[in-house]
């Protein structure tokens, strides 16, 4: 159900002032949108604005949930662990894993979530749990981690870089009243445009550069924690295994795309992984690169068939053909099996 509370208008008009009085770059601008959309609203499921795996199927958080305790058990399975969780969403990835821990272990449950109304409920679903807040990534716990992130590094608001006929220049969002809120490209250091260029020696005029930089500090971070007391993360999300040039923004609203310049906060706006950078980054602080592959050789590999084989023998026929069809979504190349990615960080020298 589409939960409305907490809606407010004041995002578009703040937004339009100070777009009107300087454009802004494009990172503020989606960081605002991003952050009032998820602050006002459930957005998941039918009549919602967009479907994410956990909510199509337990199958994909039981499945998540017995690779993690695959990782611990390598690691020696270690009884200071914790879970966290990096935008949980409506706590239905975190539930369906805790179901497969709960025989073996009941280990204490983060969750890194910035809107309250999700706050809310991923409260009421984890009661059971007592989960422990935290907006950012500061002051994780000093403990081996296991981490899961499904469609949250998505959400991380982007720089956008366009090669003009002499330069890189970087786009921003400007205000005014004949064209609403509309793409400008402003000026950039020198340095960086030369970077860019040598970087990408094809670039041609128009091409686009895009870098999410609070997805690398917070994979940087993440990396430095797990090097320095174990555990394992992993990320899924849509995205490309190599870094590339190529424009990616989108805005969903109501399950189909729309622009992400009309009404700011109004549509989810996202840009897809560049799981190069999260795994470059992952590597530089120390942390060891454990598996980059597609989510539905990954979902395969580690047993969703035989999962949904089991779920489907206790079936009537309208449950069968639904986990039917949600293994298809889930794994099938022209679904999500594809275009979704899986990254798997862990520090080889503390994990046992
Ligand atoms: N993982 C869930 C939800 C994905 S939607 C699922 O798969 O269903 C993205 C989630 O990230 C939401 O919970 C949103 O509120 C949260 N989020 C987005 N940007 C954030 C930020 N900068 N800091 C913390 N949480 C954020």
């Amino acid at each position: 159900m589409k939960n409305q509370l907490a809606r407010s208008d004041s995002l578009s008009e703040e937004l339009k002032d100070r777009c009107a009085r300087e454009p802004v770059s494009l990172s503020v601008f989606m960081g605002e949108a991003v952050s009032q959309y998820y602050a006002t609203r459930d957005p998941f499921g039918a009549s919602g604005d967009f479907t994410t795996a956990p909510e199509i199927s337990q199958m994909f958080g039981e499945v998540i949930g017995a690779g993690l305790l695959h990782y611990w058990q390598g690691m020696g399975a270690p009884e200071d662990i914790a879970l966290l969780e990096l935008g949980p969403g409506r706590g239905t990835l975190m539930s369906d894993i805790l179901r497969v821990f709960n025989p073996l272990l009941n280990p204490p449950v983060f969750l890194v979530e910035q809107s309250p109304v999700l706050k809310s409920a991923q409260a009421a679903r984890l009661s059971a749990f007592s989960p422990q807040w935290m907006t950012d990534m500061q002051r994780l716990p000093p403990r081996p981690l296991l981490v899961v992130a499904n469609e949250f590094f998505d959400a991380l608001p982007i720089r956008q870089f366009q090669k003009t006929k002499d330069a890189w220049r970087e786009r921003g969002v400007g205000w005014d009243q004949g064209r609403g809120f509309h793409p400008v490209l402003l000026p950039l250091d020198g340095m960086f445009s030369h970077h860019l260029d040598e970087s990408f020696p094809e670039n041609k005029t128009d091409d686009i550069f895009e870098l999410c930089p609070s997805g690398i500090a917070m994979m940087g971070t993440l990396a430095a924690h797990l090097k320095k007391f174990g555990g394992c993360a992993i990320v899924i999300d849509y995205g490309h295994i190599v870094t590339a040039l190529g424009e990616t923004l989108q805005a969903v609203r109501g399950h189909r795309f729309a622009s992400p310049f009309v009404e700011p906060g109004e549509a989810d706006i996202t840009a897809h992984v560049d799981f190069g950078a999260l795994a470059a980054t992952a590597r530089k602080e120390g942390a060891s690169v454990l598996s980059l592959t597609t989510q539905g050789e990954l979902l395969d590999a580690w047993g969703i068939g035989a999962r949904a084989d089991r779920l489907l023998q206790a079936a009537d026929a309208r449950q069968a053909a639904d986990i039917r069809s949600a293994l298809r979504r889930l794994t099938d190349a022209g679904e999500m099996g594809t275009l979704f990615k899986a990254l798997i960080i862990g520090a080889m020298d503390k994990n046992r």
